[in-house]
C-alpha cells in the first residue's frame, strides 16, 4: 500500500504572515498553513505532531499537572511536625520537575499560622501550669500559717499550765 502524505499548499514568502508556519521549501517558498499554538510550525511540519500524523492517534500528555507535596496527609500537632512539613515543601519546590507553586505558597502560609497557633497553645498550657503551682504554694503557705498558730497556741497553753 502506498503511503499518502498530505501536501500543504505553498505560497510565496512575501505573503506569509507571522502566525503561519515557518517551514520553507527547498525552492524558498514557505508553508502557508497556520502555525500550531505555541509553535512556529504547522501541524504538518511540527515534530511534536509527528507521532500523531504517523499513527492517526493524538498523543495525550498523561503526566499530572502537579505532583502532591506529600504522599499522604500528616498530623500537624507539634512545632516539630510543622517544621518537617515546611522542610518538605522547600525540598519539593527545589526538586520537583513541575512544582505547584500555589500549593507550596499556601502550605507555607498555613505552616506559619500553625506554628503561631501552636506556640499560643503552649503559652496557654504554661500559664495554666503556673496558676496551678501558685495555687499549691498558696495552699502550703496557708497550711504552714495554720500549723504555726497551733504551735503558738499549744506553747501558750503549756506556759500557762506551768505558771499555775
Ligand atoms: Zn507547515
Amino acid at each position: 500500500m502506498e503511503e499518502i502524505t498530505p501536501e500543504p499548499p505553498v505560497y510565496d514568502v512575501e505573503e506569509v504572515a507571522q502566525n503561519y508556519c515557518i517551514w520553507t521549501r527547498p525552492g524558498g517558498q514557505r508553508c502557508r498553513a497556520y502555525a500550531r499554538h505555541g509553535s512556529e510550525l504547522c501541524y504538518w511540519h511540527d515534530p511534536a505532531t509527528e507521532a500523531e500524523r504517523a499513527t492517526g492517534f493524538r498523543q495525550v500528555d498523561r503526566t499530572p499537572k502537579s505532583q502532591p507535596v506529600l504522599p499522604e496527609a500528616v498530623t500537624l500537632d507539634s512545632a516539630t511536625a510543622v517544621h518537617e512539613l515546611l522542610q518538605r515543601v522547600a525540598n519539593y519546590v527545589a526538586t520537583a520537575e513541575r512544582p505547584d507553586i500555589g500549593r507550596a505558597q499556601t502550605l507555607g502560609t498555613l505552616g506559619a499560622h500553625l506554628l503561631r497557633a501552636l506556640s499560643l497553645r503552649q503559652l496557654e498550657a504554661e500559664l495554666e501550669s503556673a496558676r496551678e503551682q501558685l495555687a499549691e504554694l498558696q495552699w502550703s503557705y496557708d497550711l504552714a500559717q495554720h500549723q504555726l498558730k497551733e504551735a503558738w497556741a499549744s506553747r501558750d497553753a503549756a506556759l500557762h499550765s506551768h505558771s499555775r
